[in-house]
């Protein structure tokens, strides 16, 4: 169809122009935090594999061993014949972990979003989400119908005008915000936004994705706060769990509900055994040794010092440089340099907040983050 490639062409020729297209560059990891691209080795710091547990021998073999007894896929959706019984294990011990009567698991992280904010909520309903939460809570909001409000990032005092403004109109709300910002950083203020919640009905989605496994002995970002209520628990089996899939933590009536209206759920197929059993496999050996947990934000606050930066409050560190090329030209240098860090450009962040988001794990050698954090300096130096 040649409108079809003029159209594409187009397209790609206007991120082209805006330092905005993107291209998949095939890596493999090695040991620790090395990566291989383009035949040129590299220490990783762009992996959200904090503990390193997709590397650890005793989580590749229990992926390995789930394959060859269970088979490579899950064959059908879980309502079907694909609800492995590694995935009610697995379910357990989530809910365990974050304190909740049940969890339900999913393909993935952005299929847990998609799938439990439109069962939840829909027209007649608002939804409330921080301005730099995850595209695939907003993706999840667009799904539902629901109305739409965004509050300013980590700003409770803007969430309460907005509950005041439009929590009267609709029957049900929803307030929706990552845990742990994922390009940020950050921590939502989920004491503040619990209080809200209670006050207002409303019903409050913390998004954990990056939290698990690395903060409050891997129980992830709401254990920081005792009072908060945070009925559901969303997360992801992908980054600090070394596995593949995604979760929701919450109460029995919820979760019996998404496990039979969750589209993402009932149409697509189950998590593959090999993904549950790699997870359970990460949770015994954080249960076994918690005090992993602390090493990845331990090395995240070794660069914010070096770097005089804003201490560190979880693994994930960012390096604004405003924009698109600026943050390119900073990339190419590191990894000249023998350092990946992946640029992060709009619209995966905010117009002209272009940057270098820098995510450490329990892999990292503190001479290698001493001297990635010289080597930003010079590059600070330089641009400024
Ligand atoms: C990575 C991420 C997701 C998606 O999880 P996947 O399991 O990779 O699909 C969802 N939310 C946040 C905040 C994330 O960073």
């Amino acid at each position: 169809m040649r409108s079809l490639d003029a159209f594409a062409g187009q397209k790609l020729a206007a991120l082209d122009a805006q330092s905005l297209r993107r291209r998949l560059s095939p890596t493999r990891r090695h040991d620790g935090a090395v990566v291989e691209r383009n035949g040129k080795r590299m220490i990783s710091f762009s992996c959200n594999d904090y503990l390193n547990l997709s590397q650890h021998h005793l989580v590749r073999a229990a992926a390995a061993e789930a394959a060859l007894n269970y088979g490579a896929g899950a064959a059908a959706s879980r309502l079907v014949t694909g609800d492995h019984p590694l995935l009610s294990d697995l379910e357990k011990r989530l809910a365990r972990l974050k304190g909740t009567e049940a969890a339900c698991v999913f393909g993935s992280g952005y299929l847990a979003n998609t799938g439990v904010i439109p069962t939840l909520v829909g027209p007649g309903d608002v939804i409330l989400i921080d301005a730099l939460a995850h595209a695939c809570i907003w993706a999840g909001a667009q799904l539902s119908g629901a109305k739409v409000v965004k509050f300013a990032h980590n700003d409770p005092a803007d969430l309460e005008r907005l509950l005041l403004a439009e929590r009267g109109a609709a029957r049900h709300a929803l307030v929706a915000t990552d845990g742990v910002f994922s390009m940020d950083g950050d921590i939502a203020p989920l004491d503040a936004l619990s209080e809200l919640c209670q006050r207002h009905d409303a019903w409050l989605l913390s998004d954990d994705a990056h939290g698990v496994g690395v903060l409050a002995e891997g129980r992830g970002s709401g254990a920081l706060f005792p009072t908060a209520k945070i009925p559901l628990q969303m997360g992801t089996l992908s980054k600090a769990l070394g596995s593949y899939g995604g979760y929701l933590c919450g109460s029995q009536a919820v979760v019996d509900l998404l496990k039979t209206r969750a589209r993402t759920l009932v149409y697509a197929t189950g998590l593959p055994p090999a993904s549950a059993a790699a997870a359970l496999a990460s949770l015994d050996l954080i249960a076994a040794n918690p005090t992993m947990t602390e090493v990845p934000l331990a090395k995240a606050r070794l660069f914010t010092r070096r770097l005089g930066l804003p201490e560190a409050c979880s693994p994930i560190v960012p390096v604004v440089l405003g924009s698109a090329e600026s943050a390119l030209a900073a990339s190419t240098e590191l990894q000249n340099q023998g350092f990946l860090v992946v640029a992060i450009r709009p619209p995966t962040v905010p117009d002209g907040t272009a940057r270098l988001r820098i995510a450490f794990s329990a892999a990292h050698e503190d001479a290698d983050i001493i001297r990635l954090a010289d080597a930003i300096a010079k590059l600070r130096e330089t641009a400024s």
